[in-house]
């Protein structure tokens, strides 16, 4: 705890507060007793580390997210999102694959016992910071990985999964996708979907669906939602951000917004930039691979700034109240398209700095961070529970 503690002190506190040590938030300042969570609900690592290609336990110099960058940002729980393409595949084959990409979560954290551990509770993830290691949950990416079926459902829940982003960027048999020109919504077994999730207590993730979905899930959820890693559309106009309107309808069930830091997610000028450089320069950097390509790229046209980001996380709060924001990188996710000074997780008390010198109190920020997050899962299974029990 005192190991954690430290870290949260020498981390985030004084690089947020530039303080010293004794300055640092005191426990329970948002409600939590003990050190501050800091909480990711959306990495997409395992795309790097399925292969065995990708060793989590050394510090990379490709990638946004490993041990040690974890301890540097302080974090104390991550949810490594279970993805699978939505197109490539059938939905019967996206069911294998989310299978085997459970087992290599489950293989990498076992793999790791002093830093890592496997987690599917709120109350996990309070033991797991308590013991001074990082909290490793599933979120599924996509309800593809269903293959229409409660009962695979129900087997995803059960091999750890806690949220299911209702679809990835097609829409499915029983859910409209952001991704889609036809904006559909829920269908009766979507609605049925939602249904046994609030029974199991996993929580329904918004992000990637379409608006009339969103609006679908908001009527027919007995539960808070989420969106795992989504921003503000009055910002960046893209179909992957949420309205105003859709903020609060999230907040209102008592739901958390979860801000995403990808750069064409964050500003419709660097949206801009990026399709004018892809325009004039269609073999930049092609030969060395995505990396050297997206580097290219960078390089010529900038990242968005870090005020852009936090203007998004300000933002959410303004519109949804600050209970009702979290972190939602994409980190792993988005080809290192990341703003400036938050190239990876290791960076997240840049984000807690930042949001200080905007006014915040070291309790709002450590309610941003991840409070937040631990509140809506253990709302999420209260609410399952209390079902279970009427
Ligand atoms: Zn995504």
């Amino acid at each position: 705890m005192n190991l954690t503690r430290r870290r949260w002190a020498s981390g985030i506190a004084v690089a947020a507060l530039g303080c010293s040590k004794s300055e640092a938030p005191e426990p329970g300042r948002a409600g939590e007793p003990g050190p501050p969570h800091v909480i990711d609900l959306h990495c997409d690592t395992p795309m790097l580390f399925r292969d065995g290609s990708f060793d989590l336990g050394v510090r990379n110099d490709r990638g946004e997210v490993d041990i040690p960058r974890m301890r540097a940002g302080s974090v104390t729980a991550v949810f490594f999102s279970v993805y699978t393409s939505a197109t490539r595949n059938t939905e019967l084959e996206a069911v294998q694959e989310a299978l085997e990409i459970i087992d290599s979560i489950r293989r990498t954290v076992e793999l790791h016992p002093d830093d890592l551990v496997f987690a599917v509770s709120a109350e996990e993830i309070r033991a797991a910071r308590d013991s001074g290691r990082i909290a490793i949950l599933l979120g599924i990416e996509g309800g593809h990985m269903i293959n229409s079926s409660l009962a695979v459902l129900r087997s995803l829940y059960a091999l750890g999964g806690r949220y299911l982003t209702l679809t990835h960027s097609k829409e499915t048999p029983w859910a409209g996708s952001s991704g889609s020109d036809s904006d559909t919504g829920l269908t009766d077994f979507g609605r049925e979907v939602v249904a046994e999730m609030n029974r199991l207590g996993m929580m329904v993730d918004i992000s990637h669906v379409s608006d009339r979905t969103f609006w679908d899930v908001v009527e027919s959820s007995q539960a808070p939602i989420i969106a795992s890693h989504s921003s503000a559309r009055a910002l960046a106009s893209h179909r992957r951000n949420m309205t105003d309107e859709m903020i609060r309808a999230t907040a209102d069930t008592g739901g958390v917004v979860h801000i995403n830091y990808y750069n064409t997610f964050l500003d419709d000028n660097y949206v801009q930039r990026s399709r004018q450089w892809e325009a004039e320069n269609p073999d930049t950097g092609k030969s060395g691979g995505r990396d050297a390509r997206t580097k290219a790229k960078l390089a010529a046209i900038g990242r968005t700034s870090l005020e852009t980001l936090l203007d998004h996380f300000e933002h959410a709060v303004r519109i949804g109240g600050i209970e009702a924001v979290g972190m939602g990188s994409d980190f792993d996710g988005v080809d290192g398209e990341l703003p400036e000074g938050v190239e990876d997780i290791a960076m997240i008390p840049n984000i807690a700095a930042g949001l200080v010198r905007r006014g915040f109190s070291s309790g709002d920020v450590e309610r941003i961070l991840g409070t937040n997050s631990l509140r809506v899962l253990q709302d999420v299974e209260t609410a399952a529970a209390s079902r279970a029990q009427g």
